[in-house]
């Protein structure tokens, strides 16, 4: 049995030393997906008790068409997204297009000319930046005369409460905090610590709008942002909540005025959550919620196991190979253009569609470099499906994510490997 693995692997390009490395780091890694698959379990449950509570029925998996008025299906599936993350309310919708648009929505329905918004936890995501305007941009939030403050985590990725203290002022209306790192080379937050965040921010001006970029975050842990103080979260479907399936989509969950001013913006004043069909996606939205929490276990798995092979073959990875996860994105920094060339290939590679396509560098809208995607993806651009970007700047770090089986996830970081030592820029 085991041979006849190794064989398959040998047939499908994995050579026999980059096999047998990938079995000695897997063997140390037994107590660390014992206690992933424990988060997982309660997640799963954490997912079904909302269903129960919800009552969710057959029926409930038809869609709505034209105005979408009464479409209870929807209004079922928001009910059973707000009791799983703890909140009043939840807008569930494939009307939101991906996870920048879920983040505009939410920050434009709150924001008023001459309000401020705050970043406590450095610069946002790239796509984030013309939202806001940081870089200048059609529509964005300073063309409407919001402004921006940003606060800089500290060297050593600490909050800088000093200057959080000062900067929160009486136009401060919204503080973002980005869970996830994005494309920087910060440690994720933890839930926790987004806690203490939000507890010392609250403290100084208790009316202001906490809200969490939650992509990437959701099921990693047991909690929440929306469990420690959080007034709002935001994500997208084609990341962890999506569990794989959902072809499209975002939610913003919160505080019941606050998902309601987001549901009069997404939609129409008026209008609001009332109107929206949802056009056949239910099915994969209940289906993809209720895979959630061990799809995300899956690519935690491969995220791990990722940062433990490469971290063995002297690369900075961040998370290290021990610290604890609180996303499921896993940076690689190679130092140049090739290591992200080769690694991006390599997940290509694996990928169960799309295996041979040639991926290269390109301008993405949205992004001030060229960056370099791999994806072979059931759902277009899906990220929580085994994929890997990474910007062609310094350090020249890649960002690996997904895997909707464990299974996947090592094949593909096993074929990373293989490209990177194939064109001799690891050597085994
Ligand atoms: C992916 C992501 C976004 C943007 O989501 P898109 O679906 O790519 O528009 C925003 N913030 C963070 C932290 C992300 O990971």
């Amino acid at each position: 049995m085991e041979n006849s693995l190794e064989l398959l692997y040998e047939q499908m390009g994995i050579s026999k030393e980059v096999y047998t490395i990938g079995e000695s780091v897997i063997d140390g890694l037994t107590d660390r997906f014992a206690q992933i698959d424990r988060i997982a379990e309660y997640n799963q449950l954490k997912v079904i008790k909302a269903m129960q509570k919800n009552n969710v029925g057959a029926g409930h998996l038809s869609s709505s068409t034209g105005y979408g008025y009464d479409d209870s299906g929807r209004d079922t599936l928001e009910a059973v997204y707000a009791d799983t993350f703890h909140t009043e309310s939840a807008l569930v919708r494939p009307s939101i297009t991906c996870g920048t648009h879920a983040l505009a929505v939410a920050l434009s329905s709150q924001l008023r000319p001459g309000d401020e918004l705050l970043s406590p936890v450095g610069k946002p995501y790239d796509t984030l930046e013309e939202v806001i305007g940081i870089r200048p941009s059609k529509g964005s939030l300073a063309e409407y005369g919001v402004t921006y403050r940003q606060v800089d985590l500290l060297s050593d990725g600490e909050f800088d409460y000093e200057e959080i203290k000062k900067s929160v002022n009486e136009k401060t209306k919204l503080v973002t905090i980005q869970r996830s790192k994005g494309y920087q080379t910060r440690k994720t937050l933890s839930v926790k610590r987004i806690g203490e965040l939000i507890s010392f921010i609250k403290n100084i001006k208790p009316d202001v709008i906490c809200m969490v970029d939650n992509c990437y975050g959701e099921f990693v842990e047991t909690i929440e942002p929306s469990d420690v103080g959080a007034d709002l979260i935001v994500g997208s479907l084609i990341k962890n909540p999506g569990g794989g399936l959902a072809p499209i989509g975002g939610y913003i969950a919160g505080k019941e005025k606050y998902v309601e001013n987001a549901a009069y913006r997404l939609t129409s004043p008026g209008l609001g959550r009332e109107v929206g069909a949802t056009l056949g996606v239910l099915p994969s939205f209940y289906q993809g919620f209720f895979l959630a929490p061990t799809v995300t276990a899956s690519a935690l798995k491969s995220a791990v196991f990722a940062a433990r092979l490469y971290e063995l073959l002297g690369f900075y990875v961040l998370p290290n190979g021990r610290e604890s996860r609180h996303d499921i994105i896993q940076s690689v920094t190679f130092g140049s253009p090739e290591g992200v060339i080769a690694f991006c290939q390599g997940i290509q590679a694996a990928a169960p569609v799309d295996s041979s396509a040639y991926c290269e560098p390109w301008n993405m809208p949205g992004y001030d470099s060229k960056v370099i995607m791999a994806a072979g993806a059931f759902v277009s651009g899906s990220s929580i499906e085994l994929s890997a970007d990474g910007p062609i700047k310094p350090p020249y770090a890649v960002y690996f994510q997904g895997g909707l089986t464990w299974q996947h996830g090592k094949l593909g970081i096993l074929m990373s490997l293989q490209k990177l030592k194939d064109t001799g820029i690891c050597k085994l």
